[in-house]
């Protein structure tokens, strides 16, 4: 495959991605899957699936897990709600987090990842210990299916999120690097992040976003590539600095406007493939 193959973010019944037609009528080579609703994640879904995606000439480079009961509606309520971090839900989660990696097995897809949530900063609270615990689970049961987990990128600074990856001790554990998340969430300058935690760098979201007045207290906003304060070209740039020769993934999150989702997505691949070239890939 190319260096830097465009894709977009895509859903099929869960998830802010754009339908598998609309990925098609991209004509991007490659997707990052939103993993469908337990009910639909069957053997005669997967196979059917991969028919649509070979017909498509789609490569499926990673299936997110994401979870019933997820909301990204502000800061507090993603931290109550997000991931594996929540008490409540995190046994039920981790058990579908394993599904979800069977399922991805079953779309010959090698790589799963996920929001962790909010980890807790300090290594010393007992919480931190439970989810580096789920954390290897998971791990362990997608590399008995030949699978590597990345680690959605921007509830943690880099220094944390380092500390993690080390803490958990798993040889296929990575990052999925998501600029605009650091931006949103105000966990840092997102070309500084991605210098510090590069070598774990093996998937990544192109994605924009505009710093809130409060960092860290309120959300940023995401805005279409190019529009906000990641600095797409220097982001490019960094990542080839770092030796990373895997997919330009795009995600923008406003499937409730589908017309300008798609519009939008038209205009980041231009730009991305703008950038390619004036980078010399
Ligand atoms: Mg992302």
């Amino acid at each position: 495959m190319e260096k830097w193959p465009i894709g977009v973010f895509t859903s099929i019944d869960a998830g802010l991605g754009v339908k598998l037609e609309v990925a098609r009528e991209l004509k991007v080579p490659t997707m990052h899957l939103h993993a469908p609703a337990q009910s639909t994640r069957t053997p005669e879904n997967a196979k059917e699936f991969l028919a649509k995606l070979k017909e498509a000439g789609i490569t499926l480079t990673v299936v997110f897990g994401g979870f019933e009961g997820e909301s990204y509606a502000d800061i507090p309520t993603v931290s109550r709600t997000v991931g594996l971090v929540p008490r409540e839900t995190r046994a039920a989660r981790t058990q579908e987090m394993k599904e979800i990696s069977d399922f991805a097995k079953l779309l010959g897809c090698r790589v799963i990842a996920l929001h962790l949530g909010f980890v807790p900063h300090d290594a010393k609270d007992p919480l931190y210990g439970e989810v580096l615990k789920v954390t290897q689970e998971v791990c362990d049961h997608a590399k008995r299916n030949g699978q590597n987990l990345h680690l959605e990128t921007g509830q943690e600074t880099p220094e944390a999120l380092l500390q993690f990856l080390h803490d958990v001790n798993r040889d296929n554990l990575f990052i999925n690097f998501d600029p605009a998340n650091l931006i949103l969430y105000g966990t840092g300058k997102p070309i500084d992040a991605l210098k510090k935690v590069g070598r774990y760098v093996r998937s990544c979201h192109c994605k924009d976003a505009k710093w809130a007045t409060w960092p860290g207290k309120e959300w940023g906003q995401e805005v279409p590539l190019g529009q906000g304060d990641v600095g797409m070209e220097q982001f490019l740039r960094t990542l080839q600095s770092l030796g990373y020769d895997g997919p330009l993934t795009i995600e923008r999150e406003i499937p409730q406007e589908p017309a300008r989702q798609k519009a939008e997505i038209g205009h980041a691949i231009q730009l991305l493939t703008e950038l390619k070239k004036k980078i010399g890939i």
